[in-house]
């Protein structure tokens, strides 16, 4: 049958398996989640963990994140692959706020959690002097855990429209860690 032949329920039926509705906010999440560009940043040994998702096994360009950047300016998703020094966390804080709105922060392993192993002086937890939305525990995190939670990540920035923009977070933090 021809598609102008169509009527009644046969032309409803074949307009309801071809049109698919929604809001802008659904279908700018849905492409944004499908596209997120982690910066090329390395922290310590869960940073070899880090590296691997972008191999065949795990392969993250199935999700549209392999692309990851060397510039903040370029990139939506820093992953803080391991320990974070007093000395480091301005920079990571700057780092961070060159990134342009909306963005996102993994936490990865024990130490940019909570310490982890070297729970000491000189050693900060990420979410002290930044916003941190997905923490993936773990000394080392395996692979497949990072994977996890940046689908975890994936699967909220898809369904809220609000998240990872900067007024989110009111007031914003400064960083706080450096010793007189
Ligand atoms: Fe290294 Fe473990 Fe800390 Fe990761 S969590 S940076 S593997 S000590």
């Amino acid at each position: 049958m021809l598609r102008g032949d169509l009527e009644g329920d046969d032309l409803e039926q074949y307009v309801q398996e071809r049109i698919i509705t929604t809001t802008l906010d659904k279908a700018t999440g849905w492409a944004r989640g499908n596209s997120l560009f982690p910066a090329t940043f390395g922290l310590a040994c869960c940073a070899i963990e880090m590296m691997s998702v972008v191999g065949a096994r795990l392969d993250i360009a199935r999700f549209g994140m392999e692309a990851f950047r060397a510039s903040p300016r370029q990139a939506d998703l820093l992953i803080l692959s391991g320990r974070v020094s007093i000395k480091m966390a301005p920079i990571i804080r700057r780092i961070y706020d060159q990134m342009l709105d909306p963005k996102y922060a993994i936490a990865m392993g024990a130490c940019s959690s909570s310490m982890g192993v070297f729970n000491n002086y000189a050693i900060v937890p990420a979410d002290k002097f930044m916003p941190v939305d997905v923490h993936v525990p773990g000394c080392p995190p395996r692979p497949e855990a990072l994977m996890h939670g940046i689908l975890k990540l994936r699967s909220m920035v898809q369904h809220d429209p609000a998240m990872g923009w900067r007024e989110r977070y009111g007031a914003q933090r400064t960083v706080e860690v450096l010793p007189e």
